[in-house]
């Protein structure tokens, strides 16, 4: 078995491999002017909502945000690694298969164990989670599971639930004082960070965006891009909320730009709830991360005239635990292939499943 595939035998797959041949293997294509379309196999599709483009070498599908080249389509598909998605194109389409041996490739393969490295902290500590929910910090929030959720044994151990102790450096020192994992690895896990860089990239109550100008053309251009003539074509949950576009922008105004194409998505949400364009006096409570944002709270406000909007933890109702229990909601939903999206309140033309879950990482 080849265990590490040269980058010139998958640049070869990539251009040999031609997309429509490769998906309409699997889906029926039909053409459409210069692209094809077909029903999507990662949602339950109606009509065709995949797009297939030759010139692009990319499927895309505009009601899951599924998307891809041939490769991606047949690690998705067959659920196949990378490595053998790769080696069945190369043998299909008769390309010389190369491995890594030589040592100008070394970084390849450097780049290749750092991220086997990754999984395995990941793995590591997703263990270490599950074990505190078996010892002794764990056994209220065991007890709370069982007795007032209702879940098994076998659920829990299916579901691989965990318990993170209310502590701050825990997991950080069993990863490195027990695991001995080298220190650089496990801050680039993502699952610790440094002090030194702890407020770095959050813009705390918005304070970086006040300080900042909005850049009115980009808004504009950007909400326009997203919304396509006002009408939501998707709900807001899916994957391709892109805030690339203030990418050319200094720190400040890029923070005040993009939060007020948030505050403006979100306001716009809720006029299409209400179905009229102000709101009568009301109250809206909020339970999301962006409720301890002052500047994007009213940035939303701005949009109306008679409303008020608080953090849900002025009623003594933690935001944090509600949040959780309605994306816990939507997991459930996603898991059993129902619609995560509901077309009479988010105003998204078809409802949409959410991405895969998934398990066994
Ligand atoms: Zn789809």
């Amino acid at each position: 078995m080849v265990r590490s595939i040269h980058p010139r035998t998958i640049q070869e797959v990539k251009e040999k491999a031609d997309i429509v041949d490769v998906i309409s293997e699997h889906i029926v294509l039909k053409k459409k002017g210069k692209e094809f379309v077909g029903i999507c196999p990662f949602h339950d599709d109606t009509k065709p909502s995949m797009t297939v483009s030759p010139s692009k070498q990319f499927y895309y599908c505009f009601s899951c945000g599924a998307g891809g080249n041939s490769i991606k389509f047949l690690m998705e598909f067959t659920r196949a690694n990378f490595s053998d998605v790769v080696l069945s194109l190369a043998k299909k389409n008769n390309i010389n298969i190369e491995s890594l041996d030589g040592p100008q490739d070394d970084a390849y393969k450097r780049e290749l164990s750092r991220k086997e490295e990754l999984y395995k902290i990941l793995r590591i500590s997703k263990n270490w989670f599950k074990s505190q929910l078996n010892n002794s910090l764990g056994k209220e929030a065991m007890n709370y599971l069982k007795s007032q959720r209702n879940l098994s044994s076998n659920i829990i151990n299916e579901f691989e639930l965990g318990f993170a102790p209310n502590s701050w450096n825990d997991l950080f020192n069993y990863l490195l004082k027990v695991e001995k994992l080298p220190i650089n690895s496990i801050l680039s896990s993502g699952l610790v960070i440094s002090k030194d860089n702890s407020d770095k990239n959050y813009d705390k109550d918005g304070l970086i965006a006040r300080s900042g100008k909005i850049d009115k053309l980009i808004l504009n251009q950007a909400l326009e891009n997203f919304t396509g003539n006002s009408n939501y074509k998707k709900s807001l949950d899916v994957k391709d909320f892109d805030i690339f576009f203030a990418k050319g922008l200094s720190l400040e105004n890029g923070a005040a730009t993009i939060s007020n194409f948030t505050a403006t998505l979100i306001a716009n949400g809720m006029k299409y709830a209400h179905k009229i364009d102000q709101p009568f006096m009301c109250k809206w409570l909020v339970c999301g991360g962006g409720r301890k944002n002052k500047y994007l709270l009213e940035s939303i406000k701005d949009n109306f005239k008679n409303i008020s909007i608080e953090p849900i933890d002025q009623y003594e109702v933690d935001g944090d635990f509600v949040e959780s229990q309605a994306f816990g909601y939507l997991a459930i939903r996603s898991f059993l292939k129902l619609p995560i999206s509901f077309p009479d309140t988010t105003g998204c033309k078809e409802p949409t499943n959410g991405g895969v879950i998934v398990k066994n990482f």
